[in-house]
Order: structure tokens, then sequence, then C-alpha cells
């Protein structure tokens, strides 16, 4: 029997603890973190937080929050990421709604934040552009901690900004202008003071590309040419007639491409550039200074 068909057979009132033990029962055997999931698709379903799962675990659930954690359920165990059955995930402490048609958030990408933080001024104004913005975390997350900064953010695809732009509005950031672009083919304006991207970056024999939740990811966001560097060559190429003398570019890397990108970085004039390591200790953003003075 099935574990859809062991709560749909029974007779019974099911419970909140029914439920999860059922779900748990059934994820086990293809997540590393069924009773995480299955705790958090069944708050989804019923609009509340964990410590209700604890506090009211004989609390029964109605007829359409049962089938719809039931769906769920079915569509974890299939291996869908837990964010795009939710629609959301955090990002720098706030929540943005993310698809299928964007990159599910990483920490690693917190990265871009704290080095982006630390070259934008608080106090004046300055302007910057993320490039391939996905779900607008990067933009926004700036925009949102830097309210004077003038922010521009390009996707290629219309899906993407679409979500871009919802989570824009309702996080409150009036401050980012979405352009729809592949890199900087339709983008006139110059003198930023920082360029930035979290691009596609992967190999496409990559085998990474067949595990888990990047397998559900779109490949645009994913897999670049050139063994993972083509995107991040045409960025570091078009971005020098796009900065102001002394502007920085930051660019996200997979953990092993910090040569590859530094020698990118050097072929093009960039200079003062650095590679910095995310919270797991692995290289992952370049920066570079165009042109100091
Ligand atoms: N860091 C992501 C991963 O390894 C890839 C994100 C990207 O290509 N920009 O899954």
């Amino acid at each position: 029997m099935t574990r859809q068909s062991a709560i749909a057979s029974s007779a019974l009132p099911i419970s909140i603890r029914d439920l999860l033990s059922i779900a748990i029962e059934q994820l086990v055997k293809n997540s590393d973190s069924a009773e995480l999931d299955a705790e958090v698709l069944l708050c989804h379903c019923l609009n509340k937080n964990r410590s209700f799962l604890r506090a009211w675990p004989e609390h029964q659930p109605s007829p359409a929050q049962i089938a719809q954690f039931q769906m769920l359920i079915e569509q974890r165990w299939q291996g869908k990421p837990i964010a795009y059955l939710t629609g959301q995930r955090e990002f720098w402490s706030r929540n943005f709604k993310v698809s299928p048609d964007v990159l599910i958030p990483r920490p690693d990408t917190e990265l871009l934040i704290e080095l982006s933080l630390a070259l934008l001024p608080a106090d004046r104004p300055c302007k910057t552009i993320d490039l391939g913005t996905g779900s607008g975390i990067i933009a926004i997350t700036l925009a949102a901690e830097r309210p004077l900064a003038d922010i521009v953010a390009s996707d290629l695809s219309a899906a993407a900004l679409a979500i871009a732009r919802y989570n824009a509005e309702r996080l409150d950031a009036g401050n980012v202008r979405f352009i729809q672009s592949h890199w900087f083919d339709r983008i006139d304006e110059t003198g930023f003071d920082l360029v930035l991207s979290n691009p596609p970056y992967i190999a496409n024999d990559d085998p990474h590309l067949q595990e888990g939740d990047v397998r559900f990811e779109p490949d645009s966001a994913l897999i670049s040419a050139e063994n993972g560097l083509q995107d991040i060559r045409l960025i570091a190429e078009q971005a020098r007639r796009h900065l102001k003398d002394g502007g920085q570019l930051l660019i996200e890397h997979g953990y092993n491409q910090q040569t590859d990108v530094q020698a990118i970085f050097t072929a093009l004039n960039y200079r003062q550039f650095t590679t910095h390591a995310d919270l797991s200790g692995n290289p992952r953003v370049t920066s570079g200074i165009w042109n100091p003075i």
C-alpha cells in the first residue's frame, strides 16, 4: 500500500502526529531531512509555524489540508525541492517568492551581499547593477540595506523578472529598476560603482547536476559553456564599458574556478583582484577594480 492510500483509507480522524509519522516514514527513503521536510510542508498547508505542530499534535487538519499535504509529500518523494513546493525561501532574513523559473537562494550568495555592503556607502547615493537577478535576492537585499542606492537588476528570463518584480514590491524595494537583457546587451547606462552577478557557472557535464535540488532548477541559471566560464568571461568583458573608473566587479563562481576567474580578470586588465571564501571555506567570489586611479 502506498503512503497516500494509507492516509486516504484510514477511517479514523487524522492528527498532526499521525500525518507527520506517516510522511516521515515515506520520505526517509529519499531525503536526508525527512522530518524537517515533513514539518515544513505541513506548516505550509496549515499556515502555521513549527511550534504549532509541537504544541498541538492531536489537532486534526481539514480534509483539504490533508489532501494538499499528501500531494506535497508525494512531490517531495519524487525529489522536488522544498522551496519550490512552498514557493518561498529565506535570504538575508527576508522571505522571497521562488518558482522553478528561478534558482533557489543559497547561503553561499550571502558572501556577495557582505562584500557589496562593505563597498556601497549607506550615507550617499551610489549606482549598482545585479546581472542575472533571478528571484531578485541580491538586488532587493542591497536595495533594502542601502535605500540611497540606485539599483538596476537584469535578467534574460521574463518569467524570472516577473518574480523579482513581485518580490521587490512585496519587500518595498522602490529603488530597484528591472530590465530584460542578456548581461549588458540591452543596457546603455554607464558609471556604475559596482557590477555584480551570480551567473551560471557549472560545466554541462558536471555530475553534481544530476543530484538533489539542482535537477529541478533552470539550466539557464546553472550551466555555462567553456567549462562553466563563458558567462563569467562575457560579464567581465562587457562590464568594463559600464563601470566608472575605480568601480568594482564582484562575481560568484564555483569552488574550483578561482584560478580561471583570476586569469580572466587579469587578461581584461582588472586590478587588485581578490578571491573571497564562503561560509564553508570555499573560494566563492572574486572581486576586481576597473582602472584604479
Ligand atoms: N552554487 C550553485 C551550485 O553549485 C550554482 C549557482 C550558479 O550556477 N550560479 O549549485
